[in-house]
């Protein structure tokens, strides 16, 4: 018997250490340049802001094929070289595999286990479907109390527990990702000392809310997340409420969460994506279109998707977050 967290842990190292992620799943930057490139122009804002240091650690976590960050890289070299040139590149990556992809892509860069090993210095952070990987605990309400969810035999077992830190109705499921939080105040943490913003984008909830977001994709279909331990992908929704208070606990600043659709658009990715379009066939020019719609409008992945700022607390409102 394991604890449900420690069995999405495992299950999630081995198949992100295994299998190619993307036949299962595919990501806004997989699907749109243009996500890449106004996060790109948006680390030149947030860098400028900073005070324009001399080097800064330009980090990302979970970063998959290198996409986003080869995009954003790209669009920095030419809109803000001084920035490009300040930039020094670590990625957090637990993946062999997907280390060895990141490397054919972005060359030289400095990988990490954990956040913890990033060295000192500002920094800026990025990090897309990174969180919804990392491990949860689920509770159950029954009756006056609460149990905990754990795996056996493929099946859910429960076990009497104590109460997860706030409340459902009878047989409401609250979920608590303990390694998200984890990060994120450590995160904070460093952030409130050295500088730096912290850019968390993720599908999951503004207020901490119950329900059972566990969810799997086996060959890229949705199916039960207990039965193919290490050949499906397991994630749940992020409760990005739980991720803000933890971050303003450590005395980072936070901006948002606010939606995917409404950070994507103040960046200016439509007229972005209308550029690429006009140097493609019709064709290719429809799919960049209709891509950025995909990621931006309210019914598709434009209001599930949030986005998280944390900040050193003097920095100013970052692009993407004014009211
Ligand atoms: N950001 C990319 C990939 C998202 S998939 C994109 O948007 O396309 C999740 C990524 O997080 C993968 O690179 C995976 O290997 C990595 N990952 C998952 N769990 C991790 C962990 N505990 N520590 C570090 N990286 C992890």
């Amino acid at each position: 018997m394991e604890r449900l967290d420690h069995f999405m842990a495992r299950a999630n190292a081995a198949y992100y250490a295994d299998k190619n992620p993307f036949a299962d799943f595919t990501t806004s930057p997989e699907l749109c340049q243009a996500f890449g490139e106004v996060l790109g122009a948006w680390c030149a804002v947030v860098w400028q802001a900073m005070g324009q240091p001399e080097e800064f650690l330009l980090a990302e976590a979970g970063p998959g094929r290198g996409t986003l960050m080869a995009d954003a890289r790209r669009v920095l070299a030419r809109v803000a070289p001084d920035c490009h040139a300040a930039a020094r590149l670590h990625l957090i990556e637990t993946s062999p595999r997907l280390r060895a992809i990141q490397a054919e892509r972005l060359g030289d860069a400095v990988w990490h286990e954990r956040i913890e090993s990033l060295p000192d210095g500002p920094l800026i952070l990025l990090a897309n479907e990174f969180l919804d990987a990392l491990p949860i605990r689920q509770f159950v309400r029954r009756g006056t109390g609460w149990v905990e969810r754990y795996v056996a035999a493929g099946a859910f077992v429960e076990r009497p527990s104590g109460s997860p830190g706030w409340n459902a109705a009878e047989g409401g499921v609250v979920e608590i990702n303990e390694v998200a939080q984890a990060i994120v105040a450590q995160l904070a943490a460093r952030l409130a000392l050295q500088g730096g913003v912290a850019l968390l984008i993720d599908y999951g909830t503004a207020v901490s809310t119950p329900g059972d977001s566990l969810q799997a994709l086996f060959n890229g279909e949705p199916a039960d997340p207990l039965a193919h331990v290490g050949a499906a992908d397991i994630t749940a929704h992020v409760d990005f409420a739980a991720l803000a208070l933890v971050a303003r606990d450590q005395g980072a600043a936070v901006f948002g969460p606010v939606t995917q659709g409404k950070f994507l658009t103040a960046l200016g990715l439509m007229p972005r994506a209308q550029a690429l379009a006009r140097t493609q066939a019709p064709r290719q020019a429809s799919d960049i279109m209709a891509t950025a719609q995909r990621i931006t409008e309210p019914d598709r992945m434009g209001t599930l998707f949030k986005v998280l700022a944390v900040c050193h607390p003097d920095q100013p409102l970052p692009p993407g977050f004014a009211a």
